[in-house]
């Protein structure tokens, strides 16, 4: 059995990583973390019975201790606990939101875990020095987000001879609509995701399509592409989950289903493809496949991902940090939805880009960009 340590169980990819993991008959949990949520963590506890179990917040870890007493599993709490967590797998799925997922990745990769990569905030931030650290380690990293699963099984060992990246996005709730229609979007019709069912980070950076834009970063460090080699096709049936040009004009693609549990069962499984509990594509019931150039004007955020992965060295690591410190001001009715591009934005005119970069000082940008977007512009 390969033994998978979870960052992240309690969320959307975590939960559905446990289904799978549950389903397979190879893979079972050796370690599970989360933030907060007790509940949750103590019943997947009980049912799989890791040998550590994490939470980040210390009180919550406290609760779920006493909660847990009776179970052989060992409670951690705090960064240290969820990067112990980190270190407990063959191989380590790292399904938390945003740029914390950086240091128990590091150690994961340090303790010779491969790694499940449903994170892209790390991979953005820090994507050099994670690629460094795999490559030192001899450590594989596998993508989960579905974009790069597929695009990672369009390129197999052809990587020399890739021209093109055509990396597709559904759109999000927002497609065809003007500047003006979304200024004040609630955050009801932003999470409302036409395709994917995800947590609210995530769904809100689908709406602005700044997803799109983590994702074009995370494939430059993925891939070794330049971002010029990146085509976003804006895909509003989420069948064709990215494709790969060759120089010999080829194209290949990878399609499904929108269900998560098929790119986690690939990464966990990789390099064989077991059974599946996600249902199969029928192509006889599937609406006419459409592909169209995304609107850069409206949706701002994209334009800027490639601003930053342009300008390279923090920049990255200011783009993303903005952003998630501008989601959760949208999230909590602080700034409108207009504002979370104009804040990035914002953040990234104030902040000059540092070259090769130490790991502490992207982890000073993003914390910079953080305060920059929280103190609306009075200092960086
Ligand atoms: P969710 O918000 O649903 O879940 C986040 C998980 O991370 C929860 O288990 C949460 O715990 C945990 N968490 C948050 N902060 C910490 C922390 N400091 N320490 C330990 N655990 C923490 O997110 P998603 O599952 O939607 O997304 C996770 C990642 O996967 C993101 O990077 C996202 O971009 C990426 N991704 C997600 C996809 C999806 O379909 N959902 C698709 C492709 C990529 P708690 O419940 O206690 O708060
Ligand atoms: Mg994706």
């Amino acid at each position: 059995m390969k033994r998978v340590s979870i960052l992240g169980s309690t969320g959307s990819i975590g939960t559905q990583a446990l289904n799978v993991i549950e389903n397979s008959g190879t893979l079972c949990v050796s370690a599970l973390a989360a933030n907060s949520n007790v509940k949750l963590i103590e019943e997947q506890i009980r049912r799989l019975k890791p040998q550590k179990a994490a939470l980040f917040s210390e009180d919550k870890a406290k609760e779920l201790k006493i909660a847990v007493a009776d179970t052989d599993t060992k409670v951690l709490s705090g960064e240290e606990g969820v990067c112990e967590v980190a270190e407990e797998g063959d191989i380590t799925l790292t399904a938390l939101s945003g740029s914390i997922g950086i240091k128990p990745t590091i150690r994961a990769i340090r303790a010779g875990c491969d790694i499940a990569l449903a994170n892209k905030e790390t991979m953005v931030c820090a994507g050099d020095i994670i690629n460094r650290e795999a490559a030192e380690h001899n450590i594989k990293i596998l993508p989960v987000d579905s974009e790069h699963g597929a695009i990672f099984q369009c390129i197999r060992d052809e990587g020399k001879s890739v021209r093109k990246i055509l990396l597709t996005a559904s759109g999000g709730p927002f497609f065809g609509k003007t500047a003006a229609e979304i200024e004040n979007a609630t955050v009801e019709d932003a999470l409302n995701h036409p395709n994917w069912s995800m947590g609210s980070k995530i769904t809100i950076d689908s709406a602005t399509l700044i997803n799109k834009g983590l994702e074009v970063i995370e494939a430059v460090r993925l891939f070794g592409v330049k971002p010029s080699q990146i085509q976003v096709l804006i895909h509003r049936q989420s069948i064709v989950h990215s494709m790969v040009e060759f120089t010999d004009n080829s194209v290949l693609a990878q399609l499904g289903t929108t269900d998560m549990r098929i790119p986690i069962a690939y990464a966990l499984n990789y390099p064989e493809r077991l059974e599946n509990p996600a249902s199969a594509l029928d192509f006889l019931s599937i609406p006419p496949l459409t592909f169209a150039k995304p609107d850069t004007e409206t949706f701002r955020g994209l334009a800027l991902a490639f601003d930053a992965i342009g300008e390279g060295g923090t920049m990255p690591a200011v783009f993303n940090g903005a952003n998630e410190a501008s989601v959760s001001e949208f999230l909590s009715g602080k700034c409108t939805f207009g504002d979370i591009a104009r804040l990035v934005e914002y953040a990234m005119s104030k902040y000059k880009t540092v070259k090769n970069p130490s790991l502490e000082t992207i982890i000073e940008s993003d914390l910079a960009a953080r305060r920059c977007v929280l103190e609306r512009g009075k200092t960086v």
